[in-house]
């Protein structure tokens, strides 16, 4: 359902960059021709409390600086969100960090498997759940499990309408994202903070109303996990910040092993994207 790339694929330019003390080198992280090949992946991972305020705080700061499966991941900020601008959410496609982390982003909800909270559970991967209310609707309590492995549930509109940037005008593109605001505050109790526009694709309009409706930031992607492999926009491998794109499908298992290794060999560790933005 969200497979279509965003139609804009604006780049933006490094933000925020702070933290330096970054040393050991991991070539096997940059990709030639993209945005992070000028500046080789490096950093280790810090032990260091951070963010995840409200997760299940054990051991967050006792991940070896190695690990690439440490609960809700170690790292030190060195991004900060940009703000509402004019009215306007920002758009976030990738991360521009020079931390060995990825971030896991799931969609849609139409597939309700144990296997999945299991997956996660088991690899103490925390994700965002860009979740669309008439998908899930039917069973919303089931992603209530992977909330209490650390996940957050994250708007992803009431209809999943792709079309909606051109079909609709402002007002009901803000109904259909406040819907499922206050859809997810009533069976979740939070009020997402990132948004997911179906299929991708976001336009002026849309980032106005996502605003409007109280969140901070569109959330696309450059890789994603489908039909049990990776799909890569730019170069043929994860890189540090990436946003990675899944869903809740059938395949789920596959796709999540796809992921898995793909993080693996490109040594990234899993952290939660709301943690990292200050947003959880
Ligand atoms: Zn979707």
């Amino acid at each position: 359902m969200c497979d279509d790339h965003p139609a804009d694929t604006s780049r933006r330019a490094a933000i925020g960059f702070l933290g330096a003390s970054l040393a050991t080198a991991l070539a096997a992280c940059s990709t030639p021709g993209t945005t992070s090949a000028k500046d080789p992946a490096s950093g280790a991972v810090r032990a260091e409390s951070s963010a995840g305020p409200d997760g299940p705080a054990t051991s967050h700061a006792a991940s070896p600086a190695t690990s690439t499966k440490g609960p809700r991941g170690s790292f030190v900020p060195d991004y900060s969100l940009p703000p509402i601008q004019d009215g306007l959410a920002p758009v976030i496609t990738r991360i521009p960090t020079k931390q060995p982390i990825v971030f896991l982003t799931i969609d849609d909800g139409a597939v309700k498997s144990p296997d999945s909270v299991r997956l996660l559970a088991e690899n103490d991967f925390p994700a965002s759940l860009f979740l669309t209310s008439n998908t899930v609707r039917d069973n919303p309590a089931f992603f209530k499990a992977f909330m209490e492995q650390g996940s957050r549930i994250e708007n992803h509109t009431v209809s999943h309408n792709v079309n909606m940037t051109t079909q609709w005008g402002y007002q009901r593109q803000l109904d259909d994202i406040i819907g499922m605001q206050d859809f997810a505050m009533q069976q979740y109790g939070r009020k997402p903070a990132l948004f997911r526009p179906p299929g991708g694709a976001y336009s002026t309009t849309m980032r106005q109303a996502a605003a409007a409706a109280g969140l901070k930031a569109i959330i696309t992607w450059e890789a994603k996990a489908n039909a049990g492999r990776m799909d890569y926009q730019y170069g043929n491998t994860l890189r540090p910040g990436d946003i990675v794109l899944m869903h809740f499908r059938p395949e789920f298992a596959a796709d999540f092993a796809a992921f898995r290794a793909a993080q693996d060999a490109a040594g990234l560790q899993v952290v939660l994207l709301e943690d990292f933005l200050g947003v959880a």
